[in-house]
């Protein structure tokens, strides 16, 4: 197989990739970024952004993106299209495979392929996606307004999500599927404690409708028992909080991550166990999971793979 030779391959195509890419091009690193399956991560999945410095009016998700990767590419960043699908980070080597055809061997490697929300898996739901389907209280609730909202989910992102979008929103119902929240005690009582939110326990969501956007959701109560009941919500938004995949599969052989599949980076810094591969954005953060704090941590594991290289 070819193989070449880089100084920094930076893999994932999301803010913290995209900053990483900036950092180490202006550091004279020529770093090749590998873009992944979803050029320009989650973000592209959403409507506008209107919580990013800088940008006074909002930006749609898509645009910002590509703002990010011209930034990089005129910075000299060499921008590719591929897929990552395996690496050999044994003794010593930082040897990466893109698209089962090409070898690449780097001296420092910084993972920045982010996580995926997950679905549901309802035909319906990819049909009205941003459409009134969202992923994301923080970024697409403004939207919502003093309109009936519903949030899937039983765990802190979802009583999280569901009291954030309280205060913006007329109604929020949480869909949970068991009969009690898996959320800390604390983030149950939020919700609890706030008169707007109606928690439909023991719930599932059968099929969303609407006329082009989200109109209402059609439910189950006790699905498959004697009890089984039919439920219709009148709603405009169903944000899902189910929880996310961190997209570390392909690099688990030999990165270190916890239960969940997070990559486990040393406290302060962009450092795995590997030496000379770094990790940033959503695939190492499981808390904050924002674009400004991916694109913070792209820039610290830039900064960290610079130092490395300079020392080794
Ligand atoms: P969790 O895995 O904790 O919770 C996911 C929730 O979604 C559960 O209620 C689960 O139900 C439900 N769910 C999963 N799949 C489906 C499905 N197909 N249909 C219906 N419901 C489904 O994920 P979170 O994102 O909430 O949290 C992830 C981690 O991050 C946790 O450790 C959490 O504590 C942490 N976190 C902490 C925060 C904080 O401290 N401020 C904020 C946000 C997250 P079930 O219970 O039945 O499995």
């Amino acid at each position: 197989m070819e193989t070449e030779k880089v100084k920094v391959l930076i893999i994932g195509s999301g803010p913290a990739g995209y900053t990483a890419a900036i950092y180490a091009s202006r550091a004279n690193l020529s770093p090749v970024l590998v873009q992944g399956l979803q050029a320009g991560g989650q973000l592209t999945t959403t409507t506008e952004i209107e919580n990013f410095p800088g940008y006074p009016n909002g930006v749609d998700g898509t645009q910002m993106m590509e703002e990010f990767r011209q930034q990089a590419e005129r910075l000299g960043a060499d921008i590719r299209y591929g897929t990552v699908t395996k690496v050999d980070f044994a003794d010593g080597k930082r040897l990466v495979t893109i698209d089962g055809e090409k070898l690449i061997d780097a001296d420092a490697v910084i993972i920045a392929t982010g996580a995926t929300a997950k679905y549901l898996g309802l035909p319906s739901e990819e049909k009205y996606r941003g459409n009134g389907v969202s992923a994301c209280a923080t970024c697409d609730g403004f939207f919502y307004r003093k309109k009936d909202v519903a949030v899937v989910g039983g765990g802190d992102t979802a009583c999280e999500e569901a009291t954030y979008l309280a205060h913006l929103c007329n109604k929020v119902y949480m869909i949970v599927r068991k009969n009690y929240l898996r959320a800390s005690k604390a983030m149950q009582d939020r919700v609890m404690n706030t008169p707007n939110i109606e928690i439909l326990f023991e719930h599932n969501t059968l099929e969303l409708f609407g006329d082009g956007v989200v109109e209402g959701a059609n439910l189950v109560y006790r699905q498959g028992t004697a009890e089984e009941e039919k439920r219709q919500i009148k709603i405009d938004g169903f944000f899902l909080a189910i929880g996310h995949h961190p997209n570390s599969a392909v690099f688990q052989p030999f990165v270190q991550t916890d239960d969940d599949g997070y990559i486990i980076t040393e406290p302060n810094s962009s450092r795995t166990n590997v030496p000379g591969v770094f990790a940033c954005g959503d695939v190492m953060d499981r808390t904050y999971r924002q674009a400004i704090v991916a694109a913070g941590s792209g820039c610290k594991a830039a900064l960290d793979a610079e130092r490395y290289l300079l020392s080794n």
